[in-house]
């Protein structure tokens, strides 16, 4: 059985003293859970510090996003290539990125690509916006950034991706509409039928498909105990460490009960 996921998504938020100091109250607060992984995703800036203090059986980091050309004349940007090794993850396409900073589905595709060519993996993020939506766009959207993201990529590669379905009229800062688990289950299904039609029957059973918007401690449950959902991208509620442990500790009791029952 695959492991759940959680990402805690900390986006443009605390400096490096404020999030060193909220890390160290998260290593208090949550356990090691053998059947939850729990990934931070801090500002780049604050990657390097939080990873000496990390307690790297409890927390994997995640970088924010990161320029898809490996090294050169591209000033302010920080490359994959000089993130290897210091984080797992990162994520890429999400609604923020693509909305305020202009990313197209060909530079999330790029940044893909980069991403494991750095051996790190990313979290592709897919969703779309309410106007999509209202227009019966869904599966076009999910279907054209899912497929160009992921296209080019290797069979091992994708057994070992993470795609985010974040609907962004549910993300909190475009809206934040708390989505019945039941109106986003097909959305996900769809996710993995993608990589089903891609890349086949192992890849669809590997990939792990995370759901994003508006997730707390409150509404968890709903989300990762829908068949097919491997976890959580948690925005709003990460900042909160009393929440974001009770999200991680949901996700472990659902966990043990799915095991006690198969
Ligand atoms: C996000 O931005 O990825 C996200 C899921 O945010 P929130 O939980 O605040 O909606």
């Amino acid at each position: 059985m695959r492991k759940k996921l959680i990402v805690g998504n900390w986006k443009m938020h605390m400096n490096v003293s404020q999030a060193s100091l909220f890390l160290h109250r998260l290593q208090e607060k949550v356990p090691h859970y053998a059947d939850v992984e729990i990934v931070l995703t801090p500002s780049l800036l604050a990657l390097q510090p939080l990873s000496v203090q990390l307690d790297r059986r409890k927390f994997r980091l995640a970088a924010p996003n990161a320029y898809f050309k490996d090294e050169g004349p591209y000033m302010g940007e920080v490359s994959f290539t000089m993130l290897r090794d210091l984080v797992h993850y990162a994520v890429v396409g999400h609604s923020e990125r693509r909305i305020h900073f202009g990313e197209t589905d060909q530079i999330v595709r790029d940044k893909v690509a980069a991403a494991f060519r750095n051996e790190i993996t990313p979290i592709l993020c897919v969703g779309e916006t309410q106007v999509e939506r209202r227009a019966g766009e869904t599966k076009q959207v999910i279907h054209d950034q899912v497929t160009t993201a992921i296209s080019h990529l290797t069979t091992k590669e994708v057994e070992s991706l993470v795609i985010a379905y974040e609907p962004v009229w549910a993300i909190s800062t475009f809206g934040g509409i708390v989505a019945k688990p039941d109106d986003v289950k097909k959305e996900m299904d769809f996710v993995r039928h993608q990589v089903h039609e891609l890349f086949g029957p192992k890849a669809a059973k590997e990939v792990r498909v995370l759901y994003g918007g508006s997730v707390d401690d409150h509404t968890a449950a709903g989300y990762l105990s829908l068949e097919g959902c491997d976890g959580a991208i948690v925005g709003g509620a990460s900042l909160n460490y009393e929440k974001f442990a009770k999200i991680v500790e949901v996700a472990h009791q659902l966990h043990g009960s799915e095991s006690e029952n198969t």
